[in-house]
């Protein structure tokens, strides 16, 4: 069973009533067993979420499918028009959304204001545009004048999401906005770190208009969840590791269920020698450690033209050294905490391992347990080996290697030096370098003169990974149109030949040199 959490452990804006109207989001059985959710500032479960079976998956599913027709039926100004009001909802409910956010996650209040900027601007940009993204479209026809095509995008029907916890709002909900607004339904299985983000923000959505059996939400295993879903749903988005993307890649071939995958990285940020020192200090720290480094498109590996290599260093390992760690609920912390204890273990093993190969830790590499059980010092390598699992594994905690390089190639070639592709960062004064230099890397997203904000922020423009990174874009016109099915409608005005026996003679020969003309008649190419 569920059980509450009791007020003193909460945050003062949270109360154990929320959590108890929260719970009931879950699509799960009366006497669902509980599991425990914990609040990564103390190490302690403040309470437990309803856990929903593959049974529960079916029936949300069956519940989402006929919501998803009436919802399809609405035309998309009156869809759009919810993603408005909670635009405003979201901005309104803030404070609370922060604190269930730092409360399950044990990320700072920056990081999590981050996520609430990023929802509200995520539902005004589709609610704006999705009219037009997903407005039928006039083709050019079989033969000029004697035919047309319409292509009309139609909404999938039931949307799978499955999201980690890293960034618990936008990744849960941040797709399922265009998902919504194309006319689908949602099922939604949140990470288990992370559920109360979820269903915090599904109520604000149904407060916005949203009819309820158009989102529901499963809680529990992936594994045991996973399957099921990806069975019963039209699309699978999902956001986590590589390894599980393999897995969800496998199923949903076998379903014949197209899917988007956005998965790990191992993303380089390379300081050209043209630089002011300092703003590149500043922004390579926010580019590594924002989240505690729990950010996908967060660095991990920091590239350094020689001819600054020293300057640079010596600068960012001390403002490395001042970055302020705590575990409260008020704004200005620099750095929170990790998630987990497995967190915790991961990014420990990586720092053992490169001391062990011989690498220097120029800064951090302990935990933190005066500040929180699971915080991690933010910590710089240098003379990290290749090999080492930290130069070559992501991380995802506040480790970074650092190294220098002799020029623009080679940075470009240890950039590319990697199984992933998801985002890369080039800080420079000569932004028409940084950009030719843009286009040599093998990477999603390339951020200049920023670490990921103008990438990821830049809601029009499609954002996703190649190779091991992932399959598929969010964000932008791509965004949404991943979530519709194509129908190509043609008409016939007139039929150059008989349908049944094929051009005459003559037909052929006026055919013939037709289709030679339209070549060459530019216009009609
Ligand atoms: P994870 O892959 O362990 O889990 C992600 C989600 O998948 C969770 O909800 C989990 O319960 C579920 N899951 C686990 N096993 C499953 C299975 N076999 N079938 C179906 N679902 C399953 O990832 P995580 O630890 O939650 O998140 C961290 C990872 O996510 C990192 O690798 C990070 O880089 C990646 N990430 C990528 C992006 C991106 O946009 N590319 C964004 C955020 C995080």
């Amino acid at each position: 069973m569920s059980s509450l959490p009791d007020a003193s452990v909460l945050p003062p804006r949270l109360s154990p009533r929320s959590f108890d109207r929260w719970n009931g989001l879950v699509t799960a059985g009366e006497d669902a067993d509980g599991r425990e959710v914990l609040a990564p500032f103390t190490g302690e479960a403040f309470g437990s979420v309803p856990t929903s079976t593959p049974a529960d998956v079916d029936r949300a599913v069956g519940d989402a499918r006929d919501a998803h027709e009436r919802w399809a039926d609405r035309d998309v100004e009156a869809r759009a028009a919810v993603f408005e009001r909670f635009h405003d909802l979201i901005l309104d409910r803030r404070e609370e959304l922060l604190d269930v956010m730092q409360l399950e996650s044990g990320k700072s209040r920056g990081d999590a204001y981050e996520e609430v900027m990023d929802v509200a601007m995520t539902a005004r940009y589709y609610a704006t545009r999705a009219g037009d993204q997903l407005a039928s479209e006039r083709r050019r026809g079989a033969l000029p004048f004697l035919s047309t095509a319409r292509v009309h995008h139609d909404p999938v029907g039931v949307v799978g999401i499955i999201a980690p916890w890293n960034y618990p709002l936008t990744l849960a909900v941040g797709d399922a906005i265009p998902a919504l607004l194309a006319g689908n339904a949602v099922v939604l299985k949140p990470a288990g770190e992370t559920p109360y983000t979820a269903l915090a923000t599904v109520e604000l959505l149904r407060e916005a208009g949203l009819p309820h059996d158009a989102f529901h939400v499963v809680a529990g295993e992936g594994k045991r969840l996973g399957d099921p879903l990806i069975e019963r749903v039209d699309y699978v988005s999902f956001t986590g590791s590589t390894a599980v993307g393999r897995q969800i890649a496998a199923k949903a071939g076998e379903e014949l269920v197209d899917a988007s995958l956005e998965l790990g990285g191992k993303n380089p940020i390379y300081v050209r020698p043209d630089v002011d020192v300092d703003t590149a200090v500043e922004r390579t720290i926010g580019a590594c450690f924002t989240n505690a480094g729990q950010l996908c498109i967060s660095a991990e590996r920091v590239y350094v033209h020689e001819d600054v290599y020293d300057a640079f260093a010596r600068r960012f390992v001390d403002a490395v050294g001042d970055l302020t760690l705590d575990s409260n609920y008020g704004y200005g912390v620099d750095v929170g905490s990790l998630v987990s204890e497995s967190q915790l273990e991961r990014v420990k093993r990586h720092v053992a391992d490169a001391r062990e190969r011989g690498a220097t830790v120029e800064v951090g590499g302990e935990t933190r347990p005066d500040v929180g059980p699971y915080f991690y010092a933010p910590t710089v390598l240098t003379d990290l080996p290749a090999d080492a699992t930290a130069a070559c594994e992501e991380t995802f905690g506040p480790v970074v290697g650092m190294e220098s390089v002799a020029n623009d190639a080679e940075a470009v070639a240890e950039a590319n030096d990697t199984e992933y592709g998801l985002h890369a960062c080039i800080l420079s004064g000569d932004v028409k370098r940084a950009r030719a230099i843009a286009q040599d890397v093998d990477a999603g997203t390339v951020a200049i003169n920023d670490g990921y904000m103008t990438a990821w922020a830049a809601h029009d423009a499609p954002m996703g990974g190649r190779n091991d990174s992932g399959l598929g874009r969010r964000h932008g016109p791509e965004g949404i149109e991943r979530f519709t099915e194509s129908k190509t409608v043609t008409t016939s005005r007139a039929l150059p030949f008989s349908p049944v026996s094929g051009p005459t003679a003559l037909e052929a020969k006026v055919l013939a040199t037709g289709l030679k003309l339209w070549r060459r008649i530019p216009f009609l190419r």
